[in-house]
């Protein structure tokens, strides 16, 4: 591992501090600056392998106090960012009100990672692409802008249908956003120039011609909490995720689902796809299929054929196309039997 100067932030402003100047300074310079370090289990990874090479770690540690807080109000969840992924996984309020929710938690990584692992650092892990875990190979776009991707042409079994650019397709790896988005979540964040709120839909940014530049933070922006609200979809939701095996595994597919209904019929859908997008994947084609209709096979299959209509698969992962969509008809047909 290279050397990197590590500070523990003190308070939210001394983090925020400490990495905006970085940001700024000549120390910086071809580095990228400063990484917050939450529970580590994707930047000390990630740094052992040499593909993120931070100048400067702010350890959060002593921040957990003020941002490890789960607040349930009528009005809906409010999750801090350090909040652990078994804490909101395991909270009754969210199992109860919020299936999707504890469930994309509870269908994530390990136990004992759940332990470690915050829900800031979760919507921020990184692709796990072989090329760009791998630095012996030189052409990575998200790694190295400007050197090619190696994906493109190599094994992309696990890779995107939707959402990839000629410079990436890979796919953004996590569970607990794909929950966040179809729940249309805000994001808090704190920045050099104060508080701002984002909607979750907006944190992620599609690879284009810059895949290294994953979200739209700024250098030292630190996310503070999500903002989960209730709607008459929230108790009846759930996410499924299909896998190479049954525990322990990233996403193939899922699908994250919240639905409104009046006896069988779909008031209204919320509808996200995980393991097959680059980002986070909102499916409106999906959600604007099923409204007003009464939820029978047929129609959950014609909104999942919408929701991969623009799929472009490269020579290994076509599969995902029929496995995407028959995970999301199961996951349809499944929250249409739970209460609402
Ligand atoms: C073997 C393995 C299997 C896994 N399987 C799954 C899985 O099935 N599903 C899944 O969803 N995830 C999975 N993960 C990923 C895991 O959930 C993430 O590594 C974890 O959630 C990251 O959280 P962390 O607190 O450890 O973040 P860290 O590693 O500390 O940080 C990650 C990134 O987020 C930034 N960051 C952290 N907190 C903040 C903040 N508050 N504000 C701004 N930036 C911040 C850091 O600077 C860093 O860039 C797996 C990980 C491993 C190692
Ligand atoms: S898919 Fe993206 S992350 Fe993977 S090799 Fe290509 S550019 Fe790198």
């Amino acid at each position: 591992m290279r050397a990197f100067v590590y500070e523990r932030a003190s308070s939210e402003a001394a983090a925020i501090h400490a990495a905006s100047m970085l940001a700024q300074s000549p120390e910086a310079q071809g580095r990228p600056p400063v990484e917050y370090l939450a529970g580590g289990t994707t930047l000390v990874d990630l740094m052992k392998l040499d593909v993120m090479r931070p100048a400067k770690v702010v350890d959060l540690g002593a921040l957990a106090g003020v941002h490890d807080v789960i607040s349930v109000a009528p009005g809906g969840v409010r999750l801090g960012a350090m909040v652990k992924m078994s804490a909101a996984a395991d909270h009754p309020e969210i199992v109860k009100n919020y299936p999707v929710v504890a469930q994309s938690l509870q269908l994530a990584a390990s136990a004992q990672l759940r332990n470690m692992a915050t829900l800031g650092g979760n919507v921020l892990q990184r692709t796990r692409c072989p090329y760009f875990r791998d630095t012996s190979w030189i052409a990575c776009n998200k790694r190295d802008p400007g050197s090619g991707c190696a994906a493109m042409d190599g094994l992309n079994r696990q890779h995107a249908i939707l959402g990839g650019s000629p410079d990436c397709i890979a796919t953004y790896p996590g569970d607990f956003a794909q929950s966040l988005i179809a729940l249309d979540a805000t994001v808090s964040v704190a920045g050099a120039s104060g508080f701002r709120t984002i909607p979750f839909a907006g944190l992620h940014r599609l690879p284009g011609a810059t895949p290294n530049a994953e979200t739209v933070l700024a250098p030292g922006d630190l996310i503070t909490g999500f903002n989960v609200p209730a709607g008459p979809w929230t108790r009846r939701s759930l996410y499924l995720k299909v896998r190479d095996r049954q525990s322990y595994e990233f996403a193939l597919a899922s699908a994250a689902v919240a639905i409104d209904m009046v006896g069988s019929k779909v008031r209204e859908a919320r509808i996200a796809l995980g393991g097959v997008a680059t980002i986070p994947w909102r499916s409106r084609e999906a959600e604007d299929t099923l409204a007003g209709k009464i939820l029978t096979e047929t129609v959950a299959e014609a909104a999942a054929r919408a929701a991969f209509a623009d799929a472009r698969p490269r020579a290994h992962n076509a599969f995902k196309i029929a496995l995407g969509q028959s995970t999301l008809v199961r996951a349809l047909l499944q929250a249409a039997e739970l209460e609402g």
